[in-house]
């Protein structure tokens, strides 16, 4: 089967506070192998509480979600642990790394938690990997301080990917980043998602959104428009513009 995801009329109600809160209401979605979604929609449209939802971070209050195959709105919390280490990577804005740890050992904090026993040798290899495969091979030593915004990203995402995850969730990956190095940061998410990875993000930004192959819109906890994206951007194309640019502008300067 090569659906990933297939939620079926998903609610989410808030009953934390004095009335209750309907952050989703009746989202039906499904989300193939290898596809690149981008999710978009005002502050407030439940964005977030539905990638909360897609991660297994928190339970919806009707309807179904099925991951991999798997019904999993129905389990309990030690059950949606296991399934997020197994099938899941994350990747935040505020990048989430431990500032006194190196760019190798926070991409190795994940294995340790994992259900899988590995010798340090074979989790230091496989971490390495996974710099490598994000263009950070060499600065695996280097602490997160020593690191640039979009080199900390990097890390997260070679953090995200340590465990081989289904799909890799990301809720706004670029909002703490300039523009420049939020293409860098698309560039790896495309290359990623060449070599086969499903990938979802949330993003405020419309032109972020075209590196994506398909674009959402939530408003008010519905899903309001599903479109493919036509002409999308490549980031490496997008970056060499950028750098000719930065040339121009240097030789007139
Ligand atoms: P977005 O990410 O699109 O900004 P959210 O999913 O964060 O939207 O929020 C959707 C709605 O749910 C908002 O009205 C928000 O205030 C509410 N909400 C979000 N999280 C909680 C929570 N833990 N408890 C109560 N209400 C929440
Ligand atoms: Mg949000």
């Amino acid at each position: 089967m090569a659906a990933v995801v297939q939620l079926e009329e998903i609610h989410k109600i808030y009953n934390s506070g004095e009335v209750p809160v309907h952050a989703v209401r009746g989202v039906s979605l499904t989300i193939e192998r290898g596809d690149f979604v981008a999710i978009m929609g005002a502050s407030g449209s439940g964005k977030s509480t539905l990638m909360n939802l897609l991660g297994c971070l928190d339970r919806p209050s009707k309807g179904r979600y099925r991951l991999d195959g798997t019904d999993v709105s129905r389990l309990g919390r030690n059950q949606l642990a296991d399934i997020r280490n197994q099938k899941l990577g994350f990747v935040f804005q505020g990048f989430n790394l431990l500032s006194r740890t190196t760019a190798l050992e926070n991409v190795e904090l994940p294995m340790l938690y994992g259900a899988r026993r590995m010798s340090s040798r074979a989790m230091r290899d496989r971490a390495m990997k996974s710099l490598e495969l994000v263009g950070l091979g060499d600065r695996a030593a280097h602490f997160p301080s020593r690191l640039s915004g979009g080199q900390q990203q990097r890390v997260a995402i070679a953090r995200a990917l340590i465990n081989d995850p289904q799909i890799l969730l990301a809720d706004e990956p670029t909002g703490n980043l300039d523009s420049k190095t939020s293409v860098e940061v698309m560039g790896v998410f495309q290359k990623l998602n060449e070599q086969g990875i499903t990938l979802v993000m949330v993003t405020h930004e419309l032109d972020i959104a075209h590196y994506c192959r398909r674009n959402l819109i939530m408003r008010d906890g519905r899903l309001v428009s599903d479109v493919q994206v036509a002409d999308r951007l490549v980031a490496t194309d997008q970056l060499r513009k950028i750098q000719e640019a930065e040339a121009a502008a240097k030789l007139t300067a």
